[in-house]
């Protein structure tokens, strides 16, 4: 008998067990320090029947109510603060802290920060038209059971993405994270619904390959998924969900460009850009993971960077001093040596990393490649991890088409002095966001999502919150 802790699903306000549990691994020890209960599609028949049972009282409260919940929420999250942490480091790597002040911190904090921002916002009538003749209102309504799919890169904050603006609109949810990081929301969970009515917020977990997120994405009793995840995986889902034609929002894999123009000041720039590609190891959908550097300042910021690399430290994310953690998981780790090896073949110049670190668990050195262009792996796939291609480029029109020659649309940053000329710029590169002089810092007001293959939809603010509508319109005639 095991005696590590049992995180259970929960269903209908109910911690539930399966006949199974399976092990979830701490990445930086390879050993497994919790397990969670092994859901399966009769599970996922439960939590879908609570949801629906729970959704026209939750759907019913008023606005100011639900608004009022969601306040509460953060205020819990807020109050387990320092558990959470604990627990997302263990389950993620992440750093507490970690580089730039991306860690599990920051993971918690973000969870607090969209919760508070999600429940202030709204979408009130939309009145089109009012005149003697008629008058037309547009409502935004509630779609119903909302299906939460989340990846193991940022477990608590992704989940929080989806769930708040959901619960917030009048959905109720049922929510599978990934096998490999269920643990911290398994607890948030678990907290919330001291707070919610039973059946607003379900749990679901499944083992390595079960049909549990599947099962969530063919059953009629779901009305919209939102995922977080690989292409791939997306794919997949979308074709599923077709058959009962599910609303969707899809956030996808990312390939984001950064482009340095010669006027930078290469010193001021080098950590910022160091930071928006490494932090978390790279495990960020919008991750700086092309870096796109003018000839005549490439030597120095390739020198710039790769003495950061060489200073900063990786370790057990629970060692306050460790900046970067180790990968998350053996396979994504198994990924990285394989694009490194790519590299290698395809004439890259390793300019620092290149290989795992000593220890048990799944650390691997920062890696700095240069050299390569398009057409290598390394640069035309996304290598979610520490590795990075610094690219060369000559003419600043040329390299904004040679960073959209990619089917990712994700991100994308332009790092200069001249802003308008940055602005001119932004509006050429084809992704759903653009940072100038910053890479990949998304906010709780701001939308966020991808194109081309990135993905479909948006999640924040209001735009974010009406994907989790259907639009009403009303019209009433006067005469
Ligand atoms: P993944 O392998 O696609 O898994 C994501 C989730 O989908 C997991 O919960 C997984 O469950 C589940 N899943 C797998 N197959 C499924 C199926 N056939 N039907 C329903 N659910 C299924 O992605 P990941 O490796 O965890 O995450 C890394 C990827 O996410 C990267 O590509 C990254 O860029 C992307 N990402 C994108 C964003 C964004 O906002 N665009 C944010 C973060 C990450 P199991 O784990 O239990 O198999």
């Amino acid at each position: 008998m095991s005696e590590l802790p049992i995180y259970p699903m929960l269903i209908a306000g109910q911690p539930v067990l399966a006949a199974t549990s399976f092990e979830v691994i701490n990445p930086a020890t390879a050993a497994p320090f919790a397990r969670a209960a092994a859901g399966d599609a009769s599970h996922v028949e439960a939590a879908v029947a609570a949801a629906r049972a729970a959704f026209p009282a939750w759907a019913a409260r008023s606005d100011t109510e639900r608004s009022r919940l969601i306040g509460v929420l953060a205020e819990v999250l807020q109050a387990n603060m320092p558990e959470l942490m604990r627990l997302v480091t263990l389950e993620t790597g992440k750093p507490v802290d970690g580089l730039n002040h991306v860690g599990a911190g920051m993971e918690v904090g973000g969870a607090i920060a969209w919760t508070q921002v999600t429940s202030q916002l709204d979408l009130p009538v939309e009145v089109i038209q009012d005149n003697a003749e008629a008058r037309v209102e547009v409502h935004r309504k509630p779609l119903g059971v909302v299906a939460s799919i989340t990846p193991w890169n940022w477990p608590l904050m992704i989940a929080i993405w989806h769930i708040m603006p959901a619960l917030r609109a009048g959905n109720t949810v049922v929510l599978k994270p990934s096998e490999l990081t269920p643990v911290t929301t398994a607890r948030f969970v678990e907290l919330a619904n001291a707070v919610l009515p039973p059946g607003v917020l379900n749990l679901v977990m499944g083992a390595a390959g079960s049909e549990v997120g599947p099962a969530m994405t063919i059953h009629p009793g779901i009305d919209k998924i939102v995922f977080t995840g690989s292409t791939a995986t997306g794919r997949k889902i979308m074709g599923n969900a077709a058959a009962t034609l599910k609303r969707l929002t899809l956030e996808l894999g990312g390939n984001d460009a950064g482009i340095v123009l010669p006027d930078v000041e290469v010193k001021a720039v080098a950590p910022k850009l160091f930071a928006a590609a490494f932090h978390n190891n790279g495990q960020t959908c919008a991750c700086l993971k092309r870096l796109y550097v003018h000839e005549s300042i490439y030597e120095a910021l390739c020198a710039e960077l790769l003495a950061l690399a060489q200073a900063v430290k990786v370790g057990d994310g629970l060692d306050p001093a460790c900046q970067l953690g180790p990968i998350q998981n053996r396979m994504q780790l198994e990924k990285v040596e394989a694009i490194a090896e790519a590299a290698r073949r395809q004439g890259g110049q390793f300019l620092c990393g290149g290989e795992r670190l000593p220890g048990s668990g799944y650390f691997y050195a920062p890696t700095i490649v240069a050299g390569l262009d398009e057409g290598s792996q390394l640069v035309d796939e996304e290598q979610f991890g520490p590795i990075l291609p610094v690219i060369r480029y000559v003419d600043v029109d040329e390299v904004v088409v040679r960073a959209n020659r990619n089917s990712n649309g994700l991100g994308g940053s332009i790092w200069t002095r001249d802003l308008d000329r940055a602005a001119a710029l932004a509006l050429r590169l084809e992704c759903g966001t653009v940072w100038v002089n910053e890479h990949g810092a998304v906010q709780p007001d701001a939308p966020f999502g991808g194109i081309k293959q990135s993905g479909l939809g948006v999640e924040f603010g209001r735009h974010g919150l009406a994907e989790f509508t259907s639009i009403q319109t009303i019209k009433m005639m006067k005469a």
